[in-house]
Formats: structure tokens, sequence, C-alpha cells
């Protein structure tokens, strides 16, 4: 006698606006069912896997069979294919569950040995209410029990429930409450929640991309010196259209970059009036309003500053300090390094800086 784990994978999800039925999108790089057969696969805590599926999928050593019209005509189509295979327990699993943990399944294993019938529930965070004809009551939510699945039952029990069953039912815990079968709840797992409509997966789905950025400006007497938004006391000022701040400058690119939309250049022409003496710190506004518009946010920004002085050290907090303010990020998502160049070429002579970004966002 040995346990069976059915992956339900054949519903219509109804509810997933998609053209894909949503056990076939792709979820963190794989189709959604494949990450739940991971799981039982590298749990080898069942003799056999069977997934309940209306489409052609080949694995070796794991049964493939059609699913019916509802989710309990699949679990039926399941019960009826395993009547005759010796099998002990069954451990019923929905396909929109990808995040199931080999800790859950041991969990559930263990309360098989004294119980018929074991079901993960989560308690409700949210208030819940209740309706009964046209009025709403309150639920106190400290007794209301979320189900989650695998769901496990001795097979001939269930197997004999199924069988007498003529109502339609969304999970076998309902099937067994009806019949005033004794389950045991165990508490469940947050993460094993289910992805039921696209917004779902959107939500989870984040897109991440890198963007690099360089920039190099003359350093010229009589101009003040400005780095990533801060006034340095120094020799000299970086000369350029603007102010010259080649941390901002590369910033401005390495996100752009990110974004693909282009670059510095094309965003603030240089032979435009307009942006002749721009504080750098305004030219990020419409960067930031870009990443705001395309619901990016910032991962994190590395910057090496690429000049003999002024010494890095000495700048670092103030510059991290104002480029936070001006991207409205947390300070620890910015680092910056000072990178000499042993005394070569005009970096080395003091009569340039420059500088090398790199900013990583996320959709
Ligand atoms: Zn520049």
């Amino acid at each position: 006698m040995s346990d069976c784990f059915i992956l339900l994978s054949a519903g219509k999800s109804k509810r997933f606006k998609s053209r894909l039925n949503k056990q076939y999108i792709t979820y963190k790089n794989k189709p959604l069912f494949e990450h739940s057969l991971k799981t039982a696969l590298d749990s080898k805590l069942f003799k056999k896997i069977l997934i309940v599926s209306n489409k052609n999928i080949n694995y070796k050593n794991i049964d493939v069979i059609k699913g019916g019209k509802e989710r309990h005509n699949s679990t039926q189509n399941a019960l009826n294919f395993l009547k005759n295979k010796k099998i002990k327990n069954v451990f019923i699993h929905d396909a929109a569950r990808p995040n199931l943990s080999i800790n859950l399944l041991k969990k559930l294993k263990k309360e098989l040995k004294n119980n018929n019938a074991v079901v993960p529930y989560l308690k409700s965070e949210n208030s819940v209410k209740y309706k009964i004809k046209n009025k709403i009551i309150n639920l106190d939510r400290d007794k209301v029990l979320i189900t989650q699945t695998p769901q496990c039952f001795n097979f001939q029990e269930l197997f004999n429930l199924y069988k007498s069953n003529k109502e339609k039912i969304t999970d076998e815990a309902s099937l067994y409450l009806r019949n005033n079968r004794k389950i045991k709840f165990i508490t469940g797992d947050k993460k094993n929640f289910k992805i039921t409509t696209t917004d779902d997966v959107s939500y989870l789905k984040s897109e991440t991309y890198y963007g690099v950025g360089f920039d190099v400006h003359k350093l010229i007497k009589n101009k003040k010196l400005f780095l990533g938004g801060v006034k340095i006391p120094f020799h000299s000022g970086l000369k350029g259209h603007s102010d010259g701040d080649v941390i901002l400058h590369a910033i401005i690119d390495g996100l752009l970059g990110a974004m693909r939309k282009s670059d510095i250049g094309t965003l603030f022409p240089s032979n435009s009036n307009k942006f002749k003496n721009i504080r750098s710190k305004n030219m990020l506004m419409p960067v930031t309003k870009l990443l705001k518009d395309n619901n990016f946010y910032i991962n994190n920004i590395d910057i090496n500053l690429i000049c003999e002085n002024p010494k890095v050290s000495k700048i670092r907090s103030k510059v991290i300090k104002s480029i936070s303010n001006l991207l409205s990020i947390n300070e620890n998502l910015i680092n910056l390094k000072g990178k000499t160049v042993e005394k070569l070429g005009i970096i080395g002579k003091e009569q340039a800086i420059a500088c090398e970004v790199i900013c990583s966002i996320s959709k």
C-alpha cells in the first residue's frame, strides 16, 4: 500500500482571463503546475504521482489522465483510475498553488498515521461577513478556516464518499463535512497561496532590468564642483553645459538605460538653451517621473567615482544622503566607491573626473 499525489491541473480557470489555462502560464520561468510536481517528486513521499490534465504532457513514471468538467469530476476520474492500484492515501493538490513545500507534505503525512482526513488551513486575516438572503452578518474571523490543498485522505474512504455523492463540491473537505466525517485540520502555509486571476500573476511577477551609465567632465578653474548634487569644496569645478555633475549624469544614463529610454543627450539636448547652466539635480526630475509613470522602482545603484581627488571617503555619506533624497530611495540602496587611476592621464593630473554607475530597477 502506498501514497499517491494527485495534481489537479485541468481547471477551466473561469476567473482567469488569459488565452492559456492558468496551469500552463509561466510562473518563475516554469509552467505553474510543474512547481508542485517538482515538490512532490523531491519529497520522495510518493510511490505514485498522477496528473489530471487536459493537455498532452509527458513525464517519465508519471501517469497523466484527462480531467472532467468541474474540479470534482477531475478528482472522480483520478479516484477511478487509482481504484485497483493498492493506494493507501491520496494527497489531492491544486496546481494553482505552486509554492507547496516539502515541509507541509511531511506534516500532512505524519497526521495521516492517526487520521483518515487531514486538511491544511489558515486563519482569516481579513474581517469576514456572511450573506444570508439580503442580510449581511458578521462572522467571528477567529472561527473562520480557510482551507488549502493538498487535502489528504484515506483512499478507500474518499472513494466511497465520492461514489455516493451527487452534488457539486469545491473541495474534498466539503464532501467530508457534508457527510459528517471527521477531518484533522492542521496549520497550512501562507506561501502556499492560490493563483486565481491574471492580476495575481502580474502582482507576483517582477521584471528586473539593469542600466549602465558613464560620464566624464573636464575640471576648470573658477567653477563650483558638484558631485551627486552636493557642492564640494575643491580647486576646480566640472566644465559642461550644466553644472557637470558626473555622478548624477551617470545615474540618469543608467536609469534611462534600464528603462530602455535612450540617453541623457536625447532627454536634454545640449544645443538647447533651455537646459543651459541647469543644475543636474533638476535633470533627475523627468527621470524619476518616467520611473513612476512606468511603475518602476529602484533596487540599487552602485557608483564608481574615478578621480585622484576629492577623496571619496570624505564625501561619501553626504553624496549618498543627497542621492537618496533626490531619488526618494533608502540610503542603503546606494553604494559609492572611489577609484584612483595611479596618476595616469588627465584624470590622474586632476584635470577631469569620470564616473560609472550601474542601476537595477524592477517593475
Ligand atoms: Zn555629463
